[in-house]
């Protein structure tokens, strides 16, 4: 028997009221996760990938749960973690971290370093000083930086020693699944390589399984087995990584493809070839919801969702186009 996945999520959703107030009802809703399912397999890497909006923050946010679902269903390791009581809670908080995009916001200003990257373990537990020292050293030293940095404060460090400081407190509490949503937007480009070659490398030191979230599919595409696209709160495209260069079969991914800069010669650069915004997801077209940008459309695109269903083995895609041949 396969080994149980360590996340299943299963038709997963998330409204937002809008406007309204305490006494009022909201003027609407915003779907920013539209039902959503995938298994993420213990040791995997998952990334998860769409232009800003579509969903991906809230998504990672829900599987934390950082926030309630409005519907669906999560389980982590077999458990569904929607009815855990808190301190089962504290104990799963243990086996999921986050790592979160800003590294300037997301560090306190006024908390030295040693503290800061053993805060999520202080947090369940009582350690001494001397306890928690030993673990900062350890751990500062896995992501590359020095012992003496543990007695600074973030300001003195530049935004990649940053995330590295995030991710020594991720691995803090020794967690099974890190949910890293975009650990590298904000870092300079020449910065982005190191720190995903570092989060590669940790991965396989302490046996992490990630879900790794960008707007950059080139940025995911190397570090992950397999890739999500989302587009307006759904996934309408996932396979593994090396599919998706080979062969996209979703007309959004194929755009979000040739809109990658790279140094590639095979694959040239140009703006992004889809006309128009993405919709809002407070009122999404029917149908497909990337017909109105879409320049195969058809009839049945503009009325008929089409639902996340297999091309072939292990490469799914929600398109009426010809599931059979790549774009
Ligand atoms: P992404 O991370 O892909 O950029 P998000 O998950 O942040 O997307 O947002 C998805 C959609 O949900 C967006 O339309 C966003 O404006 C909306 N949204 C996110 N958080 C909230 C919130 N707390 N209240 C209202 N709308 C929200
Ligand atoms: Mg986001």
């Amino acid at each position: 028997m396969p080994e149980a996945p360590l996340l299943k999520v299963d038709n997963l959703v998330k409204e937002f009221p809008l406007g309204g107030g305490l006494l009022t009802r909201p003027r609407a809703r915003v779907r920013a996760v539209a039902g959503v399912s995938f298994a993420l397999s213990r040791g995997e890497t998952f990334g998860l990938v769409g232009e800003s909006g579509c969903g991906k923050t809230t998504l990672g946010r829900l599987i934390l749960r950082l926030i309630e679902p409005t519907g669906g269903h999560i389980e982590f390791d077999g458990q569904p973690i929607q009815n855990l009581s808190h301190s089962e809670m504290r104990l799963l908080r243990r086996r999921m971290q986050i790592i979160f995009q800003d590294p300037y916001a997301s560090l306190d200003p006024r908390m030295k370093v040693d503290a800061i990257v053993t805060e999520p373990l202080r947090a369940i537990q009582n350690i001494s000083k001397s306890e928690g020292k030993k673990v900062a050293t350890e751990l500062i030293a896995k992501v590359g930086l020095r012992a003496s940095d543990l007695d600074k404060y973030p300001h003195e460090f530049s935004g990649g020693q940053r995330q590295r400081i995030s991710i020594a407190r991720a691995l803090c509490v020794r967690p099974e699944l890190i949910v890293a949503d975009e650990p590298v937007s904000a870092l300079d480009v020449s910065i982005q390589a190191q720190v995903i070659n570092l989060l590669a490398d940790l991965k396989k030191e302490f046996q992490l399984s990630y879900i790794f979230i960008s707007h950059d599919l080139s940025v995911v595409e190397h570090i992950s087995d397999r890739i999500a696209v989302m587009y307006l709160g759904t996934i309408v495209e996932l396979a593994p990584a090396e599919s998706f260069s080979i062969a996209p079969r979703h007309p959004y991914t194929a755009a979000l493809l040739k809109a990658v800069p790279m140094p590639d010669p095979h694959r040239p650069t140009e703006p992004f070839p889809m006309e128009g915004d993405v919709p809002s997801p407070i009122d999404p077209p029917p149908g497909c919801t990337f017909h109105p940008r879409c320049p195969y459309a058809f009839e049945r695109c503009r009325t008929e969702r089409p639902s996340l269903m297999a091309a072939e083995k292990q490469h799914l895609v929600a398109c009426w186009l010809n599931r059979g041949q790549g774009l």
